[in-house]
């Protein structure tokens, strides 16, 4: 009785499958590309093809569009049930993916007591900072070694991806060093996340599980723990913890 989790995101397609007794037998992670329909699709028609699967499950912004889900769950829902899945005493997440980031408030029981949400603008998200590093030619772990080497607070004011950009070229032809350009950049992007997580009501002392694509960026990790002063604990699933979530709520209703 194995149950699949889909979430078909802005930027990537998370499967997880379950098995009978909850461990993960497989899980894959593509990019949604142009079709989130068609990705989502061969996804199912690839893991049925293996595994006899009872239940499916979907969650992500593209979760309607998957035709033979027997349920589509929102994002909110599925990180907080795959993370006190995980992690049963969590209270606090902060899940941040391609197109958006949000806060969660859990109840010891992993439901939603309170969430905020960021998806109108692409400040604070996986596609700024993707915008920023590829216009930068930056790898992110050179993100990391500027933030830690940086010697001057530098303050970014611009949180638009354009305008950040233009005030960028105008710091570096200042002759302003890279290492305290991008850990300003970094600054910027944990404020707003901090803006995101104080609107939860939750204690900045909660240890946060940080999850979504991002949660693998030690520069935003980093950037995050010093802004919101928390220990903030990354899972291996962070990135699949709304798929995981989505199979966990599959296997409950089997
Ligand atoms: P969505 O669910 O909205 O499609 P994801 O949660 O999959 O988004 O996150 C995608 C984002 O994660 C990318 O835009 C990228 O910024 C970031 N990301 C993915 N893998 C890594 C990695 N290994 N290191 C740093 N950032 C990563």
């Amino acid at each position: 009785m194995l149950t699949l989790g889909i979430d078909i995101g802005s930027t990537t397609s998370k499967v997880v499958v379950l098995d009978a007794v909850g461990e993960v037998v497989e899980s894959k992670i593509i990019p949604t590309g142009a079709s989130p329909a068609s990705t989502g699709e061969a996804l199912i028609a690839e893991f049925s093809g293996k595994h006899s699967i009872a239940k499916v499950y979907s969650t992500g912004y593209g979760r309607s569009l998957i035709a033979c889900a027997d349920k589509s769950l929102t994002e909110i829902t599925c990180h907080a049930v795959g993370v006190n899945y995980l992690h049963p005493t969590a209270i606090g997440v902060i899940d941040i993916g391609g197109q958006d980031s949000k806060a969660i408030h859990l109840a010891p029981d992993g439901s939603v007591l309170d969430f905020a949400m960021n998806d109108k603008c692409a400040a604070g998200t996986g596609s700024f900072l993707d915008n920023i590093a590829r216009k930068f030619d930056i790898s992110y772990p050179a993100m990391l070694e500027y933030y830690e080497h940086s010697d001057k607070r530098v303050n970014i004011n611009s949180t638009c991806v354009v305008f950040a950009e233009s005030e960028i070229i105008g710091l570096l032809a200042n002759g302003e060093s890279m290492e305290n350009i991008f850990k300003g950049v970094l600054r910027a992007i944990a404020m707003r996340i901090n803006r995101l997580y104080s609107q939860v009501k939750l204690s900045a002392s909660t240890e946060i599980y940080f999850t979504g694509g991002v949660a693998q960026n030690a520069a935003i990790q980093k950037a995050l723990c010093e802004e919101l002063k928390a220990d903030i604990t990354v899972d291996p699933y962070a990135q699949l913890m709304g798929a995981l979530g989505a199979a966990v709520l599959a296997r409950r209703d089997l």
